[in-house]
Order: C-alpha cells, then sequence, then structure tokens
C-alpha cells in the first residue's frame, strides 16, 4: 500500500517567518499561519500522512542554540496537536549552505530511507512551501508542488476520490494556486475546456477519470462536473473571507454571459444552443449536463448565456473561460472582510 504524503516547509508556510533574521527562536515569535489548521486537519481526514521538512541554518550552533529552536518547535507542536493535527514525520537539516551537505533542501537525504521504507503514492503526494529550495525538492522526488508566499494565508486544498461502476475519478485542486491542471477525462476536447478553468481561475486542478467511454461520453462528463464541482466546495470550508459573486462578458466572436454565487443553493441557468452534434470528441449537449453537475455539488448559482457567435469552439471555450474567471472572482480572498462571511444569515 502507498503513502500519501503532504510535505510542508515550516517557516513562512506554517509559521510566520521573521523578516530580519529568519530565525524563529524564541516563544513570542512564534505564530501560526491563517488557514493552517483547517486544511491539515482535512488532509489528516483524507488520509494524508504529514510531513514536515524544514532548514535550519547553523541549529546547535552558538549562533542558532538548540534549546532556542526546541522551545518554539515543542510549542508549535503542542498547539497542533490540541486541534487534533500530528505530523507523522519531521526532518530537519541543520546545516548551512557552505556545509554542502546532502539532507538541505533541495536535496532529498533526509528522506531517502524512510521513503525506502514507507513508499510514497506520487500521483497524490506533494509539496508545500515558499522557496525555490521547496520547489527543486519536490522536483526532485518527483511530486507536484504547492507554492506559497512567504507568511501568506495557508494553501486552499482539497482532494476527492469518487468511483461508481461508471466512473474512478481523483481530483486534487489548490484554490491559492496559479493555473497548474494535470487533467485526463479520456476526452480530449473536454480536457481543453477543462484546462481553460484552471488557467482563468488560477485554481491548481489535477484531474484523473477513467470512464466507461465504450458506453457513452455521458458519464465522464457528468461525473467530473459533480467531482469538481464538490471538491471546490471542499476547498471553500466555510466560505469566510470570500468575495461569494463573480460575473463576466466577453470572448472573440463570441459572447458569453457567466455569473456565479457561492450561495449555497445549486441551481443553473442555461442558455446556449450549439447546432454542431459534436466538438472535438464531446457532444455538445453535455456541456449543459457538465454545469448542471457543477453547480449541483459546488452548490452555486450559475447563469450562463451565449449571447451570439459564430464558431462553436469558440463559443465553447469563451463559457469555459468565462467560468474560470467568475470562479476566481467569486473564490478570492477579499483582505477587508478576512474572517466575514458575505451573507447577512452567517452562513453560506
Ligand atoms: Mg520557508
Ligand atoms: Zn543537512
Amino acid at each position: 500500500m502507498l503513502n500519501k504524503y503532504a510535505f510542508i516547509d515550516r517557516d513562512g508556510v506554517l509559521i510566520f517567518e521573521p523578516e530580519d533574521t529568519k530565525q524563529i527562536d524564541s516563544l513570542n515569535k512564534l505564530k501560526i499561519l491563517d488557514g493552517v489548521i483547517p486544511v491539515l486537519k482535512q488532509l489528516i481526514v483524507d488520509d494524508y500522512k504529514l510531513i514536515m521538512v524544514s532548514n535550519q541554518d547553523g541549529l546547535g550552533t552558538t549562533s542558532f542554540p538548540r534549546t532556542n529552536f526546541d522551545i518554539v518547535q515543542d510549542k508549535l507542536l503542542d498547539n497542533l496537536k490540541k486541534k487534533g493535527i500530528k505530523f507523522y514525520r519531521i526532518f530537519i537539516c541543520p546545516h548551512l549552505p557552505s556545509n554542502n551537505c546532502s539532507c538541505r533542501k533541495p536535496e532529498t537525504g533526509l528522506i531517502k530511507e524512510f521513503l525506502l521504507v514507507k513508499p510514497m503514492d506520487k500521483a497524490r503526494s506533494f509539496m508545500i512551501g515558499d522557496r525555490d529550495s521547496d520547489k527543486q525538492f519536490a522536483k526532485n522526488l518527483g511530486i507536484k508542488f504547492y507554492q506559497t508566499n512567504t507568511n501568506s494565508s495557508f494553501p486552499r486544498l482539497a482532494e476527492l476520490e469518487r468511483n461508481t461502476n461508471e466512473t474512478k475519478i481523483f481530483t486534487q485542486l489548490n484554490l491559492d494556486g496559479i493555473g497548474n491542471y494535470n487533467i485526463d477525462t479520456g476526452i480530449k476536447f473536454f480536457d481543453h475546456m477543462l484546462e481553460q478553468i484552471a488557467k482563468n481561475s488560477l485554481i491548481d486542478i489535477d484531474i484523473k477519470c477513467t470512464g466507461d467511454l465504450s458506453v457513452d461520453e455521458h458519464h465522464t462528463v457528468e461525473d467530473v462536473g459533480l467531482a469538481l464541482g464538490a471538491t471546490i466546495n471542499k476547498a471553500l470550508t466555510n466560505k469566510k473571507g470570500i468575495n461569494r459573486y463573480g460575473f463576466l462578458l466577453p470572448m472573440d466572436e463570441a459572447l458569453a454571459e457567466v455569473a456565479i454565487d457561492l450561495s449555497g443553493r445549486p441551481f443553473l441557468v442555461w442558455n446556449a444552443k450549439f447546432k454542431r452534434e459534436k466538438i472535438g470528441d464531446i457532444p455538445t449537449e453535455l456541456f449543459e449536463d457538465f454545469f448542471r453537475a457543477l453547480s449541483n455539488n459546488l452548490q452555486a448559482n450559475i447563469h450562463i448565456n451565449i449571447r451570439y457567435g459564430r464558431n462553436e469552439h469558440h463559443m465553447a471555450e469563451a463559457i469555459f473561460k468565462a467560468i474560470g474567471r467568475t470562479l476566481r472572482q467569486a473564490i478570492e480572498n477579499d483582505p477587508r472582510q478576512k474572517n466575514l462571511i458575505t451573507s447577512t444569515k452567517g452562513i453560506l
């Protein structure tokens, strides 16, 4: 059985990293960053093993005595434990760059042996970090990298496995991504459209679907819509701080109007007529099924209108690009309402 690992950098990602010394060596400097707790909790529920990997320059020398590190690290682990979060393994490189050790990120010497004993599921494992050394570390391990900005809130990640007799789907995404994607549904034109959602929403999206395409494309398209909607909804958690609404209009000679409200109430309005039976390898009637499935599991109100257009490839693409853009607006955190919910009801 392969393990799912979430490798996580510590300083600037889990906890605040002082801009001057970069060293967290006393309790008053310890601050867990926003969003860390809910995401780590969910990862544990989803069977991820949390692995902390950190470079601590000169740890154990007079410039950074061990006790100063330990007092902070112990308190951090204790605070996390109180929230039900336990790291499965913690790997610390205490060296300086000039030591040329094999355990300082991006080198993987610290965890090589561990991975031999407890091998990982590379498709599902990932690294979260704020530096190029973290990115290169992920590359050296052959896994995905989720980039954060130093001392920003923790990336809103979620994954989902959805298996039926008709389709087997794995999705993983990062709402606070840069629009990276790795999408394979077995329907080429559909992949091309889903990539538009990733690019335009800046959500990093992984989708792997193995569906019963020998029967028809319908199950695959609809189930991917259900899975994608559910995963985005899961990553939004309590929807605190989000804009909630998004809307958009133009695109080449085709005009697509898309509006979205992450209201918690699914409803799709679909006014888009296609004359062609198929575009590429996807039946055009399935676009509506996809958006209805997405709306249902994202629990969102989505309005889609194609006002006019000539080229149906463009019309389809306009819709998917626009949904990406509207999603980007709606999921974005508004700094002015950090811990507030955009509703007089108090929930979404
Ligand atoms: Mg860091
Ligand atoms: Zn080292």
